[in-house]
This record gives structure tokens, C-alpha cells and sequence, in this order.
């Protein structure tokens, strides 16, 4: 399947990351992270503050993955429904884990500050936006149950959901202030300049071919070079290859691809998320939209066939906004998520001092970064545990059938509907 980074908004509009080189030669590290996308540079950077030295090795460019090519809401919480959280993983490491990522926005925004990371920052919230009777009910669910958790979020009824949004098609919305949108590349660059100045190293181009225990901890062989360290994170997700391909086996991987518009006329913002909040909608084949920064609307759905979504996406845009019928995309880029089987990201320790963190199953922004600083602060000894659940995933049993389940799906609804699920 191809997968196109290249004509993506994100990497044309992308503040500069660091000069790196290729890892060459023998080094040695207190922790070695294998990916450079938010899990990894967030970790390094997190140790780098905490004295801890640190080697991040990067397959491609940082922000390769998913953190380069993701759709930019940085939300709070994890996917699931906090009651279908809780009974994942059981009533108190759920409320531990909600309660984290609940304040994952205010790590990801102060981040932001503290490290002046040009990113087209905005925090005005993102929408959750219903569809039909499911999409409202569930949005009814989800605000309960967050409201109950002391979350500010506020269900819009249908009036001041299409005013917000721009369009008459949706019945509600679920706002969330403490969420708002960045360019996702820019913010990954702007990690890798942060964990540089706290002191982490940094090679790209450096994919590992193998990662092998040694008497007092690891040897990790890249291409040209090889770091020794006591603890490694595999932080690659589902971007996972080479030396560490086992790990993608573990996840669904599910295309998301998306298409950014020419800049929209002053008239046309008017009228389109006039506050500049991000949405994304109930639907089973989700879509997601938002604005960037020179008022390009960026579109985006589920799977990987861009022909198929590029006429789907002009479409149901034109459906959505009527003054959009005419709508000319300049970019447009896929990216693999990684789904979990119980939809939670989870650290794993594969081996003493071996780890690997993923399966942020499409919510990496702030989990990805919260999960960083965890790690540094329980490397270091200053907490007693992580967030997230650390039990060892399974490989999925026919996962290859279930990736296809999913893209011939999100294909076979993209070419039939019309408008019957905006209705
Ligand atoms: C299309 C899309 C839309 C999404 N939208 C959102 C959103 O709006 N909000 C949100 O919160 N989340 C979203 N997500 C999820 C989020 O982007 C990811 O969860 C997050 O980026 C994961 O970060 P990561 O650092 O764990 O992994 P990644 O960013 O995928 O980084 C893994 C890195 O590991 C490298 N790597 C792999 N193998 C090796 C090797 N052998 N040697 C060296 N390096 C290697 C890869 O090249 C890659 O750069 C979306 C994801 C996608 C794909």
C-alpha cells in the first residue's frame, strides 16, 4: 500500500527540525529510544532534563510516523467512552489514567510555551459532531460521563453546533475547551530541538536493524552505528520496521488519509469554524476537519486509497459546506494508525530494561507526549508507575485480514454513501 508523505501540508509548512546526521560508530547512552516522533523525542526530551543521557535513533526524518502526518487535534482522554475505560481496566487505574490525559493538552500547550514552538498553536477547542440519532445519543453518553469526571465539556445543541461549525448538517456537538489544534509536524521538530537543548542526542536516517541484550544491558545496531545503554524504548508504534518489525504485529494498522484545500477566501472563513476549533465526527467511517494557519481546510477519512477519497472528500464537503462545492485540494498525504485491541496505548516490558510503547490507537498527540514524561520520571526513580496499562499485547490473530476488513470498508462507504449518513 503507498503510503504518501510528500504532498503533505504538514511537510510543506513545517518549521525546520534540527540538522542531524546518521548514528556512525560505537556510543554509549543511559536509555536509547528507537523513534523520533512525539513518544520518543517527548521521553528524551524529559530525560535530557532530568540529567539522564539519552540517544534517539530515527529510522527516516523526524516525524517520519504518525506525528508528522496526523490530523493535529490535541485532545484530552483516550478514545474509549471514560465508562468503557473503566471497565478495560478496571474502575481506579481507569479514573488514573483518564485523570492524566485529561491534563495531556496542558503538557502538550505548556510545552509549546516553554520551548517556543512555532506550531500554529490554537487552543479553542475542539468538537466532537454528531450524526444522526447514534451520533447524538453517544455524545449524550460521552458528556455525562465526562461531566460526572469534572471534565468542562459542554453538549452543544444543534442550533449553536451548526452556527459553530458552519454547516446545517449536524444535530449536536461535544465541546471540549481544555483541546485545541497544532501543525503536528512543527510541534514534532519543535520536540527535537527542545530534547537537543536539555541535552539528548539525536540521529536520523539511523534505522535499527537489531536490538540485542548484552551482559549489563543492550547493544542497538543501526545501519552504520550502534549505541550501547541500560534501557532501550521502542517508541516506533505503527510505524514499526527492521529490526524492531515484531512490535507492529501487535496493532491493527488502519489508513487515514487526508487533503488540504487552497487557502479559503476571507467570505468563505466567515462562515467555517469561525472560533477555529477542530471537528471530528460520530460516524463509524469517521472523517475529521479543521482550518491551518492560512486557512486551508484540511479534510481527512478513514483509508488509504487517495483517488477514492479525494472524490468522496469533495463530496461530502461540498454536502457539508454548499459554499465549498468548488473545492481545489493542494495536498494530500496517508498515515497508519495504530489500533490496540482494547484501544489503549500500553507500555510494555519486553525484556529487563527493554520497552515499548504504543497502540495510541488515533490519540497520540497528548498521550504520546504524557507518556515521555512519564517514562524520564520513572527511569529516574521519581514515580512509582506509569498511566497506562503494561501489560504485554498479543500478536492479533489475522491482523492482515482484519487491516483489510477495515480499508475495504472505509473504501466501500466512501464510494456508496451519499448523503444518508449526514441525515
Ligand atoms: C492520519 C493520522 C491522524 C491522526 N490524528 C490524530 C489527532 O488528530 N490527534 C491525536 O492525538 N493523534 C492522532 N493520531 C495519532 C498520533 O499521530 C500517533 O498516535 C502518534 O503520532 C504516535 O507517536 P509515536 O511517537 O508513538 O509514533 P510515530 O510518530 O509513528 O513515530 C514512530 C517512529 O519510529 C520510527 N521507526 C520505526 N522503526 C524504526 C527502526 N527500526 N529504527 C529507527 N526508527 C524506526 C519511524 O520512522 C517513526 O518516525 C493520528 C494518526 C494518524 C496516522
Amino acid at each position: 500500500m503507498a503510503e504518501r508523505l510528500c504532498d503533505s501540508l504538514w511537510r510543506a509548512s513545517a518549521i525546520a527540525g534540527p540538522d542531524l546526521i546518521p548514528l556512525q560508530g560505537s556510543h554509549n547512552a543511559q536509555v536509547v529510544i528507537v523513534g523520533g516522533g512525539f513518544t520518543g523525542l517527548s521521553t528524551a526530551l524529559h530525560l535530557g532534563k532530568l540529567g539522564i543521557s539519552v540517544i534517539v535513533v530515527e529510522a527516516h526524518e523526524i516525524g517520519f510516523g504518525g506525528s508528522g502526518r496526523n490530523v493535529g487535534l490535541a485532545n484530552a482522554g483516550v478514545w474509549l467512552e471514560p465508562d468503557q475505560l473503566d471497565s478495560a481496566i478496571g474502575p481506579e487505574a481507569g479514573r488514573t489514567l483518564y485523570n492524566t490525559l485529561a491534563g495531556a493538552p496542558n503538557l502538550v500547550y505548556a510545552l509549546i510555551e516553554e520551548y517556543d514552538i512555532q506550531c500554529e498553536a490554537v487552543r479553542n477547542g475542539t468538537l466532537h459532531a454528531g450524526v444522526g440519532k447514534q451520533g447524538l445519543a453517544q455524545l449524550q453518553r460521552r458528556c455525562e460521563q465526562m461531566q460526572t469526571r469534572g471534565a468542562p465539556v459542554q453538549l452543544l445543541e444543534s442550533a449553536e453546533a451548526q452556527s459553530r461549525i458552519g454547516s446545517s448538517k449536524f444535530n449536536s456537538a461535544l465541546f471540549d475547551p481544555r483541546a485545541g489544534t497544532i501543525q503536528p509536524l512543527s510541534y514534532a521538530h519543535g520536540l527535537a530541538h527542545a530534547a537537543i537543548k536539555e541535552g539528548a542526542k539525536l540521529f536520523d536516517y539511523s534505522p535499527v536493524t537489531s536490538v540485542q541484550p548484552t551482559q549489563d544491558g543492550w547493544i542497538v545496531q543501526t545501519s552504520h552505528g550502534e549505541v550501547r545503554a541500560e534501557t532501550v524504548v521502542l517508541a516506533t508504534n505503527a510505524y514499526s520496521e527492521h529490526g524492531v518489525k515484531e512490535q507492529a504485529r501487535k496493532f491493527v494498522p488502519i489508513f487515514y488519509s487526508q487533503l488540504a484545500s487552497k487557502p479559503l477566501t476571507s467570505s468563505q472563513l466567515e462562515q467555517i469554524l469561525p472560533n477555529r476549533e477542530g471537528v471530528w465526527d460520530t460516524c463509524t467511517v469517521m472523517s475529521s476537519f479543521r482550518l491551518d494557519q492560512q486557512g486551508r481546510l484540511v479534510f481527512g477519512g478513514m483509508g488509504g486509497e487517495g483517488g477514492v477519497l479525494a472524490n468522496w472528500a469533495s463530496q461530502r464537503v461540498s454536502e457539508l459546506f454548499p459554499f465549498l462545492s468548488n473545492v481545489e485540494w493542494d495536498y494530500s498525504w496517508t498515515g497508519q494508525i495504530a489500533y490496540s485491541e482494547d484501544h489503549l496505548p500500553h507500555c510494555q516490558q519486553l525484556q529487563r530494561g527493554l520497552f515499548s510503547v504504543a497502540g495510541y490507537s488515533g490519540r497520540g498527540i497528548g498521550p504520546g507526549t504524557m507518556m515521555g514524561k512519564e517514562l524520564a520520571e520513572w527511569f529516574a526513580g521519581k514515580r512509582e508507575s506509569l498511566s497506562v496499562p503494561t501489560t504485554i499485547l498479543r500478536n492479533i490473530p489475522l491482523r492482515e485480514l482484519k487491516r483489510l476488513f477495515y480499508e475495504v470498508g472505509a473504501q466501500t462507504y466512501h464510494l456508496g454513501q451519499k448523503t444518508h449518513a449526514l441525515d
